[in-house]
């Protein structure tokens, strides 16, 4: 029943901290979210808003052994788009490359049980529009989705400020009366009040956005980069740069980026760009910690690494659950912060 629950605050306002404000909301509790930053000062902003269990299976070994969390995480989206207004998009995403490297790519999808559609290029180049002439077949899964991170992020806020979420810009710096969850992406300075939040890593990643002068269309990905169409824009991503955890932005990155773009949608070649960075947070094994710390009253939303948009709506039922009792769903051990702690 609403407003009979506890008093929680999220220290966060990411897609994770979001999330979880609108789930522990709607399950009754009187939420507060507190983030100096504005819009656009955390990964989630930067995001290119892939929801991608398979192309993330296929590429990305750490997240190989996770396709069925990923997967079930995925699906809880249609739902989740509804509760908050955020627009899907299915069509899907493409790989284009050498025959080598589809090969490759094709013994992997195969190998992970999914099932990609091989296909010639005019219908590669149906999918995504001012795709180069130069690419030759692809591979499509529909299984990855997307939404435009920016977009969505307002959305999940205005969610939540409808289901009684206050906001303000006030970090939170300490342990304060009532639960609180946290959810601060990789920033450290909650490290005195949750020990577990040392086994986070910084990985940070650098984009580029273009003005698309189309609308729409499928991800498509290439050795090394990918194209994210968004609602106004096209993301060219991503770097992995482990170990840095500032956000401030490189301009050295954008080169490669740009010539990436180039090459796989020559319409793109010397328009303008702006690039932007963040930086993931990520655990020893690839998934976020999500549920009860060992410190008393706290919780943990954070460590989605490269998928916090994609695990978002899982995290935020299993933080919900640990916090109201109700069902955390059948993947929460395998979230549970404890699992990384010594001895476990
Ligand atoms: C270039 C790039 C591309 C990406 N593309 C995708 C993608 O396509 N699909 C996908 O699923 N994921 C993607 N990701 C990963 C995704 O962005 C992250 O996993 C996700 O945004 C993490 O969300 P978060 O809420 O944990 O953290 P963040 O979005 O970083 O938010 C953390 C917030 O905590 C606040 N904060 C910090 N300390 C405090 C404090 N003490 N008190 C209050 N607030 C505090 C910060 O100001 C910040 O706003 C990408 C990441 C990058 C960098």
């Amino acid at each position: 029943m609403r407003d009979q629950g506890p008093d929680v605050t999220i220290a966060g306002a990411g897609v994770l901290g979001l999330s979880c404000a609108l789930a522990l909301a709607e399950a009754g509790c009187r939420v507060s979210v507190r983030d100096p930053g504005g819009p656009g000062a955390n990964a989630s902003g930067v995001a290119a808003g892939m929801l991608a269990p398979a192309f993330e299976a296929i590429l990305d070994e750490q997240a190989r052994p996770h396709l069925g969390l990923l997967l079930h995480a995925r699906d809880l989206w249609p739902a989740w788009a509804q509760r908050t207004g955020i627009e899907l998009d299915r069509s899907g995403a493409l790989a284009v490359g050498d025959d080598q490297w589809l090969g490759e790519l094709f013994n992997r999808f195969v190998a992970l049980d999914l099932r990609p559609a091989e296909l010639p290029a005019a219908a590669a180049r149906g999918l995504a529009p001012g795709l180069s002439e130069s690419v030759g077949g692809a591979l499509l899964t529909r299984e990855d989705w997307r939404l435009d991170a920016r977009v969505a992020l307002t959305a999940l806020r205005a969610a939540g400020e409808a289901a009684g979420v206050t906001y303000s810009a006030e970090p939170v710096k300490a342990r304060e009366a009532g639960l609180l969850v946290i959810a601060t992406g990789a920033s450290p300075s909650l490290g005195d009040v949750a020990p577990e939040l040392s086994c986070l890593s910084p990985i940070k990643g650098h984009i580029v956005r273009f003005a698309a002068p189309w609308a729409g269309g499928a991800v498509v990905r290439a050795r090394g980069a990918y194209a994210a169409p968004g609602h106004d824009s096209l993301s060219i991503g991503a770097t992995m740069e482990p170990g840095l955890a500032d956000s401030a932005v490189d301009p050295g990155k954008a080169a490669p980026l740009r010539a990436a773009a180039g090459g796989l949608f020559p319409a793109l070649t010397g328009a303008p760009s702006e690039i932007f960075a963040g930086v993931r947070a990520a655990t020893p094994d690839g998934l976020p910690l999500a549920g009860a710390s060992t410190a008393p009253g706290v919780f943990l939303a954070v460590g989605a690494r490269r998928n916090g948009w994609l695990l978002a709506p899982l995290v935020a039922q299993v933080v919900a659950a640990a916090i109201t009792g109700g069902d955390p769903g059948r993947f929460a051990s395998r979230l549970d912060p404890a699992r990384l702690s010594e001895g476990a």
